[in-house]
């Protein structure tokens, strides 16, 4: 058989189809629809569905499903295409021949997201998942197919045995409708909750539809008889709408019964009704506002049910007024208040933008997907995956505002944690408290619409708390704070590396003092592999590394150059701190003020450091870190001992004492320079010295607190040759 006796054979189908878009588009190509059409009915020859139809039924299906959503020709062509790479012998490249590249490439999304195979469960959801994203961020029309050919199954689910049926039925319920919902595509959200809902609980709909059955004389007279009252007093004030009654959808009163515990008929009776304005623009909004005013004050409103989410759209871009008043009969009727224009998006979603007038891409909704590809590469696990996602697509959200009245938009369950890292990741690794409405709140206070949300923050941050990862209910400050301990991990296993190497020099009675920093482990650990110490000092604390193996290398060069006995050259002392009043440091010294404070020259603590004051006699206070062995010594007397702390308001920058080795090579010093300098640390003193092709060199640099010293030490250590780059502590 032909093509065209294939096509032929199907007429009516493509005539009817080419009727629908036709219908909305006056300019469409027949000819491309009309080939779409035959090459799948060709395709598909000989094929039937389990209903015992003709296979082409299905994609046309789909495609009509398409039609109604008024999408582009390219999209409805697809859709006819969707199953003939996965389901006959056509390669893609026939596809591309005929089509060309904008048709192949919505067919080639869809193939691919129907050819995924799972292992588990929760595995095969999430890589869906992903797929599907990663699909979606080239172009959401492939979705909009998926989500098409997924109706058209879900409508014809009764020929499969009632094992696929039920699965079928979960995922949709999991997966697709929540898909639906996130683009905002209500039409096809509710109809997939519908069927699902059918099929997994055959019963409950039944009972549902029923009782809704019932009730249906009763519900339509209280509407238009509200109705008619709220026409009257729109007329008498000019603004032209139109009044319809809304029926509820039988999933939604479900998982309000299910979920909320309520009646069937607390559920029942609130009766919706929705005003559509005629006028559009600015004119449309004022006439929505207008509407709303009448109806307060037809009818008394419920307090706490008024939303506006005209003024703050929801992250679907749904628009719309939301009120509920005690209409005709002292009976509750919720009303639903919006622009023609709202309504195509309430009905739509993504799909409005791509009516087949050829709108641009939604950049909201590419943002959140690009945000969810982020959060994808972080989270390995995919039931990790699953609950970020999960999370994102059900929960409800919350609006609260700056203290400047910016509005943020959260999860439900956000707390301050969650407000903090949406503003910056900088302030919610600097957060202590929050102030909500002007009064302090604990962190895990749980934000409420309207809020007006001040962080609280200290300049120099200890970073997040591990406990906030139980308080964070968005991904994004999940991740952030999970980054950031990952870091500290990183540095966990470095300190926990040079900890091995001490513990093994010494073992071998080898002074680690001397050969720490020394060329002669610089060697070893170039030989080794490494490149810097510091990705060598990670690998040795995680073990991949074995610490005898170097302490063995460390010996052998040792015997063979007798180095072990040459004094190392010490490093210079920099000057010793002026006494500065403590205010200028940024120093507090509990219940004093006023005190001369100095820094000790054996540690340069800096803010952020952990301090502690030692009363020196008629000098005031100096002031070490925790860590310095001096104070070990001077713990003494520990009446001499004060407590300080870091207030933020230094105003002066810090001296402080780094080395840096490297192996020599041309124009070092220079690169060097250009770092300290770019990261604005001022250089007091230097000076160095070569041992055995190892440049020792040490600077004595203003910097402004730990951060920027931490940002300092990186930015020296990735510069080429440079094997180490850290801070000089008291020995
Ligand atoms: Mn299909």
């Amino acid at each position: 058989m032909t093509v065209l006796e294939a096509g032929e054979k199907h007429q009516e189908l493509l005539d009817e189809l080419i009727s629908d878009v036709e219908a909305y588009n006056s300019e469409l190509d027949r000819d491309l629809l009309a080939r779409a059409f035959r090459f799948a009915a060709a395709a598909h020859e000989g094929q039937q569905r389990r209903s015992g139809e003709a296979f082409i039924r299905h994609p046309w299906g789909a495609a009509k499903i398409l039609a109604e959503l008024r999408q582009d020709e390219q999209t409805i062509a697809a859709a006819l295409l969707h199953d003939v790479v996965e389901d006959t012998e056509t390669e893609i490249d026939e596809v591309r021949s005929e089509f060309g590249d904008e048709v192949t490439q919505l067919v080639e999304g869809v193939t691919k997201l129907t050819r995924i195979h799972f292992q588990s469960r929760e595995q095969a959801e999430a890589e869906n998942y992903r797929k599907m994203i990663a699909a979606m961020v080239g172009d959401e029309r492939v979705i909009l197919i998926k989500l098409a050919d997924r109706l058209h199954n879900m409508r014809t689910i009764e020929y499969h045995g009632k094992q696929k049926q039920l699965q079928k039925a979960r995922e949709t319920l999991e997966v697709y409708a929540p898909l639906a919902h996130r683009l905002g595509i209500h039409k096809l959200k509710w109809e997939l909750e519908d069927l699902s809902f059918e099929t997994l609980h055959p019963r409950k709909y039944e009972e549902i539809k029923t009782m809704v059955a019932e009730r249906r004389t009763d519900r339509e007279e209280h509407v238009s008889e509200a109705a008619r009252v709220l026409q009257l007093e729109l007329d008498k004030v000019d603004i032209p709408a139109e009044i319809s009654g809304r029926a509820k959808h039988f999933f939604s009163i479900y998982d309000k019964m299910a979920k909320k515990g309520r009646e069937f008929n607390e559920i029942y009776d609130l009766t919706a009704m929705r005003v559509i304005v005629e006028r559009s623009g600015d004119e449309g909004t004022r006439d929505c506002y207008g509407a709303l005013g009448l109806i307060h004050s037809l009818w008394k409103p419920m307090p706490g049910r008024f939303k506006d989410y005209i003024a703050m759209p929801k992250f679907n871009a749904y628009r719309s007024l939301h009120t509920t008043v005690i209409g005709p009969e002292g009976r509750p009727l919720e009303i639903q208040v919006r622009t023609r224009d709202m309504h195509e998006i309430a009905e739509l979603g993504v799909a409005a933008h791509w009516l087949y007038k050829r709108g641009k891409r939604d950049p909201q909704w590419t943002a959140w997907a690009k945000q969810l590809m982020e959060s994808q590469v972080d989270e390995a696990d995919p039931r990790e995956f699953m609950k970020t996602f999960r999370t994102d697509l059900f929960d409800e959200e919350v609006y609260v505002f700056t203290p400047q009245g910016e509005v943020k938009s959260l999860p439900a369950e956000a707390t301050p944690i969650d407000f903090a890292y949406a503003v910056h990741t900088d302030l919610g690794h600097r957060t202590v408290g929050a102030k909500i409405n002007g009064r302090i709140v604990p962190l895990h206070y749980r934000l409420k619409s309207g809020d007006v949300v001040e962080i609280l923050s200290t300049k120099t941050g200890r970073g997040p708390s591990r406990d906030w990862l139980s308080l964070a209910a968005s991904s994004r400050a999940r991740n952030k704070i999970r980054q950031w301990f990952s870091r500290e991990t990183r540095e966990e296993t470095e300190r926990k590396g040079r900890d091995a190497l001490e513990q093994g020099l010494k073992k071998q009675s080898l002074p680690y003092k001397k050969l720490v920093g020394s060329a002669v482990l610089a060697q070893v650990i170039r030989e080794t592999g490494f490149k810097k110490a510091e990705d060598f000092y990670v690998a040795l604390g995680s073990g991949k590394v074995p610490v005898g193996q170097i302490v063995n290398k460390v010996l052998n060069r040792l015997k063979t150059e007798e180095v072990a006995h040459e004094e190392a050259v010490p490093l210079k002392a920099p000057k010793a701190g002026r006494a500065i009043a403590g205010d200028d440091l940024g120093i507090r010294v509990k219940g004093v003020e006023d005190v001369l404070v100095r820094l000790a020259k054996c540690c340069t603590p800096v803010p952020g450091d952990e301090i502690v004051g030692y009363i020196s006699m008629g000098k005031g206070i100096t002031i070490h870190r925790a860590d310095c062995s001096n104070v070990k010594a001077l713990r003494r007397n520990p009446e001499r001992f004060t407590p300080v702390d870091w207030d933020g308001g230094a105003t002066h920058s810090f001296r402080v004492q780094l080395a840096v080795d490297s192996w020599d090579r041309p124009r070092l010093l220079e690169d060097v320079a250009r770092t300290f300098a770019e990261h604005g640390a001022n250089i007091v003193e230097y000076g160095g010295h070569v041992e055995d092709q190892l440049a020792k060199n040490w600077y004595v640099v203003e910097v402004g607190d730990v951060k920027a010293l931490r940002g300092l030490l990186t930015a020296l250590r990735n510069i080429d040759a440079v094997f180490d780059a850290y801070r000089v502590t008291p020995s």
